[in-house]
């Protein structure tokens, strides 16, 4: 799509969900102002992040360190039993949502916390038994707290736009029976997305976008159709192949278009709906 139609969606009073990733490099700060700016513009934004470096860091420090599985499609994920399931709410729902808000509420944005598990945001299925390939095996693990979401709801979020507020929502969901899940970030953001039928999803990260050739950021990918998603699975390696998945899901869903874009400049959430990163409609 052509940028002069890029900037004709964003001049509406659009819906924008925009994902903050958890890898260093990116500042809160830096996305308050950003945010704020366009929500002063009249758009509408519903805010996600991740927390994953975070996790692993208090992991550590708890003497519970992190445990990543690779499933046979794949696909890499932390392993989540009840203790590491506890860490993740400590950094996500606590830590990183509140600092969040508070960097919002500082440049008086009205940002309200809450992770997928409050008003049953997000209900997920729970993965009872994982798949995990170790040393050329496939082994079945059991205790897992993560999910794969099935629904959101939209009318929770419509509520608290609707009054006023800005929702900021952590990567947690619930199960069916009421057990808290931990949730991809980038996925739940897709599905929020989708659910409120957004026009844009952002999905800032520590890298400009989708390199056709990792790490070589003169391969970054400018504009790819949403047929070329599948190819592109091939060449997105570790956890850019959940964005990738993610990307493909809101387009379904009814997201007009989705940007991977460098979340480390200033006004990082501007410069993506201006075009700077990879686009996918
Ligand atoms: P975040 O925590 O910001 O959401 P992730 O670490 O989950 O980010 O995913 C972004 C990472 O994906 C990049 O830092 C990069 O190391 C990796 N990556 C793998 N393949 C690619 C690719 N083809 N193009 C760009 N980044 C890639």
């Amino acid at each position: 799509m052509p940028l002069g139609e890029q900037s004709a969606i964003y001049n509406l009073k659009s819906k924008i969900v925009v994902k903050m990733g958890g890898a260093a490099g990116v500042n809160l700060e830096v996305i308050a102002a950003d945010v704020a700016a366009l929500a002063q513009q009249g758009q509408q934004l519903v805010l996600v992040h991740g927390g994953s470096d975070e996790t692993n860091k208090l992991s550590e420090q708890l003497g519970h360190p992190p445990r990543f599985v690779t499933s046979p499609s794949g696909f890499t994920s932390r392993y989540t039993d009840r203790a590491t399931l506890e860490i993740f709410v400590m950094v996500t729902a606590g830590k990183i949502n509140t600092l969040f808000v508070e960097a919002l509420q500082k440049k008086g944005v009205n940002a309200l916390g809450l992770s997928g598990v409050d008003g049953r945001l997000m209900e997920a299925r729970r993965k009872e038994v994982i798949r995990a390939v170790e040393n050329g095996k496939v082994r079945m693990l059991h205790d897992d707290h993560t999910g794969t979401i099935q629904t959101v709801n939209a009318d929770l979020l419509q509520l608290l736009i609707g009054a006023g507020y800005m929702p900021v929502i952590a990567p947690l969901a619930i199960s069916p029976e009421g057990v808290a899940l931990n949730v991809d970030a980038d996925r739940a953001a897709a599905m929020i997305a989708g659910a409120l039928k957004a026009d844009s999803l952002i999905l800032l990260t520590n890298v400009p976008g989708l390199m056709c050739n990792f790490p070589d950021e003169s391969t970054l990918i400018p504009h790819l159709e949403r047929a070329g998603l599948e190819a592109s699975l091939g060449f997105a390696k570790g956890r850019m192949k959940k964005k990738v998945l993610g990307a493909s899901e809101a387009l379904e869903h009814g997201v007009r278009q989705v940007i991977f874009a460098d979340g480390r400049v200033t006004e990082p959430v501007q410069r993506a709906l201006a075009g700077h990163g990879t686009i996918i409609s």
